[in-house]
């Protein structure tokens, strides 16, 4: 039986044997009648008073259980008394209720311990939709999104790439076993030891050296382009460290490191020091090769000799370089042809197929 119906049973007897009593008493002393009957009446009042608030009191606390055990109860786990104080916590945080159950349906109870108990983070839910999503860089998430105009999605794809770092900074060896696939930007570099295995680019194609298998696909190209009528030629290819190293050391002089950085890359973090990219037919904005045919040829038949232009338009906040039309980069057929169709940078790429 439950503790309401025991409650109500004795309630019932109490009443009963007291009006039992009283009506015994009634036939003996006969005078003070009306006064009894008041009394009972009022008697009986105050209990139905506190009978009915005890009552309520009692179903409001079985309400409350059944919402923590709705809680607690997804996918079966068990309900614990740690899970019930970090619910508080959540709640206190400024949680809504709808919210605390979706918390407790995305995350473990340590992830919730270890990661969302410190502040509120407004946007957490949306950033759990993306699929980058990783719960140890929630704080990172909701600083870079409250500092730009992103989308939740967005935001925990640039903070995965690293982007809420400042560039420069954060800097990590490049992964050199790579190979032609290495990634080298502002946050990876190359030292003066790496071997680009070069080969000459040879009469026909421009200056300089390349990596061998780079070399061989951009003649590949060259060639196919002249058969469209479309001359193509490298005017820059590998650059060495030391080289890199005394170009960027004069525009840093000629304007100042904050504005140099932007054009031109530090030694080591050029993708020109690994033998893999190439400046083809001009290296200046001002010539606007994304105005040419030699331009339009390349963005449509590039990947299929295995380059990427990658600095693309616009995308200045993730590559680290503002547009750079005439700049193709070797990874090798298959990668830069899933690029391609993609349509996104190569630091995008990385993090989508990690
Ligand atoms: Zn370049």
């Amino acid at each position: 039986m439950s503790t309401y119906g025991k409650s109500l049973n004795i309630l019932l007897a109490f009443i009963y044997n007291y009006i039992k009593e009283v009506m015994s008493m009634r036939n003996k002393n006969k005078k003070n009648d009306d006064d009894k009957l008041l009394l009972v009446i009022i008697i009986l009042l105050g209990f139905i008073i506190v009978y009915l608030t005890v009552i309520t009191i009692y179903e409001d606390r079985k309400i409350g259980v059944d919402n923590e055990t709705s809680i607690n109860n997804n996918e079966g786990k068990d309900v614990t008394y740690d899970e019930y104080v970090y619910k508080e916590d959540l709640l206190t945080l400024g949680y809504s209720h709808n919210d605390v159950l979706e918390i407790e349906k995305s995350f473990t109870k340590d992830e919730v311990k270890t990661y969302l108990l410190e502040e509120k983070y407004t946007n957490l839910l949306k950033f759990k939709e993306s699929k980058y999503f990783n719960i140890k860089n929630i704080k990172r998430y909701q600083l870079y999104f409250d500092k730009n105009e992103y989308t939740e999605e967005n935001a925990v794809m640039y903070v995965e790439i690293g982007l809420d770092n400042e560039f420069y900074s954060n800097i990590k060896p490049a992964d050199t076993s790579k190979g032609t696939l290495i990634l080298v930007n502002k946050y990876y570099s190359i030292d003066e030891n790496y071997d680009a295995n070069l080969e000459t680019l040879g009469d026909g194609y421009g200056k300089g050296k390349m990596n061998k298998e780079a070399a061989k696909h951009f003649r590949e190209m060259v060639d196919a382009a002249k058969k469209d009528g479309i001359k193509l030629r490298s005017i820059s290819a590998y650059r060495s460290y030391s080289s890199q190293k005394s170009i960027y050391e004069n525009y840093v002089k000629k304007d100042g490191q904050k504005k140099a950085d932007t054009y031109s890359a530090r030694p080591g973090h050029s993708e020109h020091n690994t033998g893999l990219a190439v400046d083809i037919n001009t290296a200046s904005t001002s010539a606007h090769f994304e105005k040419t045919k030699e331009y339009e040829w390349l963005i449509n038949n590039s990947y299929k000799y295995g380059f990427i232009l990658r600095y693309p338009e616009d995308k200045m906040f993730i590559t680290g370089y503002k547009y750079e039309p005439w700049h193709y980069r070797y990874l090798n057929v298959e990668i830069a042809t899933k690029i391609h169709e993609l349509d996104v940078t190569y630091e995008e790429y990385l993090l989508m197929n990690k």
